[in-house]
């Protein structure tokens, strides 16, 4: 069984002085460490004072995205794909799971590989933390909602998944991941965390990942059409990545298994955020419209009344600002494009 080889000391125990952080001097496994959110985590994580082992095979994330943590006191990296069995050396107190493709065109991409991360990578991540007594933190989806037929969503609902459909991959890879830590969760020994993320947004998206917001981000930019699938009329509701990963380690720290939901209960449609997003870029980008997806979800939306009860959690970062601080990091890191103005952007 391979072991991820530690490059720096094992961590000491908690020192008398140690911040109020229930994360100071832990060692916190992340997969998907070089993703989107698994970077926001790894970041916010090694503020907090802990040691942190990011694990993550590149699949759909990137060393850039961990390139400012790289030199960091506590953190690793290790290059590897967690569907193959693995573990760390020393004491682990945290096991936050987030290996797995996530955007629509991603999934797509790689069917087999999003299976095999839910169920395989997910169980060797379970076996990990239970080798551990490490507590679980699995990052499930909306997605195990489909297309729903209750709204706003609450955990209590079962979901309307196509088992066969092009999103099935997904959909269903994340319900089996939930069945698996469920398992450990009953069987006494593991104790487990299952949060459901609704759509979240911000710094370190691809601009091709597919998502709506980088996408129009980057149309926006480059003085292309907006490209709103459908009559732009299916919602979404948008959270700050900040503001995720404040739901993360709330849920991590809380003795509520979950499942929970995390995002944002204001629902916006697709045609709207087009609008705003071309309005603060000042693009004069065309809106054009597109055939929906197959089994697009045609509204989502959180009741995040479990969040705020047991975690003491909700968003706090207003639309507009959250996609203020996503366009600023947009403008410094999509690539080169010609924009509107005829200038090329950064
Ligand atoms: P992302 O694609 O940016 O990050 C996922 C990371 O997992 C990538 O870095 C990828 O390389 C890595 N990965 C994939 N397969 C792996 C494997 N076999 N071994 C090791 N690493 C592997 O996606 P994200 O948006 O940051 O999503 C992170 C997690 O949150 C995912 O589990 C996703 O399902 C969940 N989630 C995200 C959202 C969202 O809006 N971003 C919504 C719901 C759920």
């Amino acid at each position: 069984m391979p072991h991820l080889q530690a490059e720096q000391p094992h961590p000491k125990e908690p020192a008398a002085t140690a911040a109020p952080s229930a994360f100071a001097h832990r060692t916190a496994v992340v997969t998907g460490a070089a993703g989107f959110i698994g970077s926001h985590l790894c970041e916010r994580l090694l503020n907090l004072g802990a040691n942190v082992v990011g694990i993550d095979n590149l699949l759909t994330g990137r060393l850039d995205n961990l390139a400012h943590l790289r030199s960091a006191d506590g953190f690793r990296f290790q290059a590897y794909d967690v569907t193959r069995h693995f573990t760390v050396p020393g004491p682990v107190d945290f096991v936050f799971h987030l290996a797995s493709p996530a955007s629509p065109l991603d999934y797509a991409r790689y069917p087999l590989a999003t299976l095999k991360v839910g169920a395989i990578g997910t169980l060797n991540a379970l076996e990990l933390a239970d080798a551990k007594r490490a507590r679980f933190l699995l990052a499930s989806t909306s997605e195990v909602y489909g297309d729903p037929l209750v709204h706003p969503q609450t955990e209590q609902y079962w979901g309307n998944v196509n088992p066969v459909g092009p999103r099935s991959v997904y959909d269903e890879a994340k319900r089996y991941a939930e069945a698996l830590t469920s398992c450990f969760h009953r069987s006494g020994g593991t104790r487990t965390r299952i949060v459901r993320i609704f759509n979240t947004y911000g710094p370190r998206m691809r601009a091709d990942d597919g998502r709506a917001v980088p996408a129009f981000i980057q149309q926006a930019l480059a003085g292309e059409p907006l490209t709103v699938a459908g009559d732009g009329s299916q919602t979404r509701s948008l959270c700050f990545v900040a503001d995720t990963v404040d739901g993360l380690l709330a849920a991590a720290e809380s003795e509520h298994a979950g499942p929970v939901n995390l995002g944002n209960p204001n629902e916006i449609t697709m045609l709207q955020l087009a609008e705003e997003i071309r309005a603060m870029t000042g693009s004069a980008s065309a809106i054009t419209f597109v055939p929906l997806p197959a089994d697009d979800p045609k509204r989502r939306c959180p009741d995040i009344t479990t969040a705020r009860t047991r975690l003491g959690w909700e968003p706090t970062t207003d639309l507009r600002d959250g996609l203020r601080k996503t366009l600023d990091w947009a403008e410094r890191h999509f690539p080169a494009r010609p924009t509107v103005a005829g200038r090329t952007a950064p």
